[in-house]
């Protein structure tokens, strides 16, 4: 059994910054890569809202930093998956595939989330070319443009309303009549002329060569067919949190499946903290998820004095 003062299971930005902390304080620090080593970042080419960057970082070049300056500070990083966590006296106990167990006095869980996409023709294609799951990260890049984000929930109104300071147009696109929106947000947007709905529509096809030109809907009740000229299509309809390793292990989760945290990043399991995508349902930013590591790990550091 591998021996360590703090596990963070993860490599994207949450568990790099919680590392920075675990190992400036003293403690040994193991992290896990997992099967999407560097997280998220590392499939987009541009990052324009990470502080510190004059110019837009390319998301791997931004995620090999960060592991450098971790490794400089003494984290270990291993290419390897959890598949279960659990508690034993006062050790977290923690089973990666191919069974070794690693022994930590605190995990972090930062093992993020990956968007709900749709499954339609063309997505696979269209990732980076005009397709997104991301209006924050990636709306300024269609200044000017007609766009189409797709979904009926808060994250889509709002990312309707974000877009709509920056693109000519937006069509918010929804299968069914009526949305899971907050009815204030939806006002806001019915009543903002660059938002023209669409409704009920369902995607059955992205259009275009080497980029997104169009649209392809249907509506359900009709079966009428139709297509809008866009250059961007946001898909907002959800992510699914990554925490199939932790069914067993007795942690709450909400009702989206992410990790229960308190402020303290701390969950219902003595000496589990979560941090980033994973315990978070709303801002899904590389800055927000390296925020809450460092939080998360300045709690870790303490639960550690106080048991140790
Ligand atoms: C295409 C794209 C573009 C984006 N652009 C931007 C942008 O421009 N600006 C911005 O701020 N945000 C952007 N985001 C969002 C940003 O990437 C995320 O908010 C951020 O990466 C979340 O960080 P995280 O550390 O919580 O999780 P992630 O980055 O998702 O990292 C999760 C890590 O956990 C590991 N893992 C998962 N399960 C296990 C397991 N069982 N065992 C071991 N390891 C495991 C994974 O391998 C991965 O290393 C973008 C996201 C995408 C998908």
């Amino acid at each position: 059994m591998t021996e360590t003062d703090v596990l963070i299971i993860g490599s994207g930005p949450a568990a790099c910054s919680a590392a920075l902390y675990t190992t400036r304080a003293g403690f040994k620090t193991i992290m896990l890569g997992g099967k999407n080593f560097g997280g998220q970042l590392v499939q987009t080419s541009e990052v324009e809202n990470y502080a510190g960057f004059i110019d837009p970082v390319n998301g791997f070049e931004l995620m090999d930093k960060m592991h450098k300056q971790c490794k400089r500070l003494g984290a270990e990083i291993l290419q390897k998956t959890a598949t279960s966590v659990k508690k034993e006296g006062n050790k977290m106990l923690t089973e990666l595939e191919g069974g070794e167990v690693i022994s930590s006095y605190a995990v972090l869980a930062a093992t993020g989330a990956t968007a709900r996409w749709l499954g339609v023709e063309g997505e696979n294609k269209f990732k980076n070319h005009g397709l997104s799951a991301c209006a924050t990260c990636d709306g300024f890049f269609y200044k000017g443009k007609t766009v189409a984000i797709i979904g009926g929930g808060n994250t889509a109104f709002e990312d309707a309303l974000f877009l709509t300071n920056f693109c000519q147009k937006v069509y918010l696109i929804h299968r069914r009549a009526g949305f899971r929106a907050d009815e204030i947000t939806i006002k806001k947007a019915q009543s903002n002329p660059k938002i023209e709905f669409v409704i009920p529509a369902v995607t059955t096809k992205l259009l275009g060569d080497d980029k997104v030109t169009g649209i392809e809907l249907q509506n359900p009740e009709t079966k009428e067919i139709k297509t809008l000229e866009v250059q961007g299509v946001f898909v907002a309809i959800g992510s699914i949190p990554q925490t199939k390793f932790l069914q067993d292990s007795g942690v709450k989760l909400t009702e989206t499946g992410h990790v229960a945290v308190d402020s303290k990043h701390r969950t219902n399991i003595e000496g589990l903290f979560a941090a980033g995508d994973c315990q978070d349902a709303v801002y899904r930013q590389a800055i927000v998820a390296a925020g809450s590591g460092a939080k998360a790990a300045i709690e870790i550091i303490n639960y550690i004095n106080q048991i140790k």
